[in-house]
């Protein structure tokens, strides 16, 4: 484990029974409070990913719009956001895929990704892989391809990257479980 994964393993609050119980929440706004932790998180992020011929980074609502964000700045590519069902202005493409319990539903802006580009997603947290996927599923409607994903954390115990492998193989994430 490098220096950097272990700061960001020491600084994550874990929320036990939330949002529902079983469930160990990894509380990532301790690491935003951090501001030299914070930016050591968006720099290795940067160095990870630069000259991997990215043209688009996709930031998943609401936690992977806040790395996400500044790592599009860093490799001076545009970030695109994926929100919920419903809260884009304009016309957008829609992906519903199922949750443990109940369903989800996540949009993207139409003329968000030009056909051909290389797309990079960006979450915070991979555990299952579902919100992954359907980003993945949103960036291939758009005629963009999924050029690889990342994350701050991946809870490896629940095998999402095995799901992942059919979109991209190129998975990346500055801390594992
Ligand atoms: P999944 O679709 O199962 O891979 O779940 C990933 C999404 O749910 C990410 O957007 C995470 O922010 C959130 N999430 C799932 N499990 C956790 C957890 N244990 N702690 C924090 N966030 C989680």
């Amino acid at each position: 484990m490098d220096d950097l994964e272990l700061q960001i393993k020491s600084t994550i609050r874990d929320v036990p029974d939330f949002p529902k119980p079983g469930i160990v929440f990894k509380d990532i706004t301790p690491l935003l409070s951090d501001v030299q932790l914070s930016k050591s998180i968006t720099i290795s992020l940067a160095d990870h990913w630069q000259n991997s011929g990215i043209d688009v980074m996709v930031g998943i609502e609401s936690r992977g719009f806040m790395w996400g964000h500044s790592l599009a700045q860093h490799l001076e590519i545009p970030f695109v956001p994926i929100r919920k069902k419903g809260k884009l202005p304009a016309e957008s493409h829609s992906f519903a895929y199922d949750l443990e319990y109940g369903s989800a539903e996540i949009e993207i802006h139409k003329d968000a990704i030009m056909g051909g580009q290389n797309v990079l997603i960006h979450d915070d947290l991979l555990a299952t892989g579902g919100t992954a996927i359907g980003a993945a599923e949103l960036v291939q409607i758009s005629g963009g391809k999924v050029a690889g994903f990342s994350f701050i954390v991946e809870l490896s115990f629940l095998s999402g990257r095995n799901k992942l492998a059919s979109y991209s193989d190129v998975i990346h994430a500055l801390s594992t479980y």
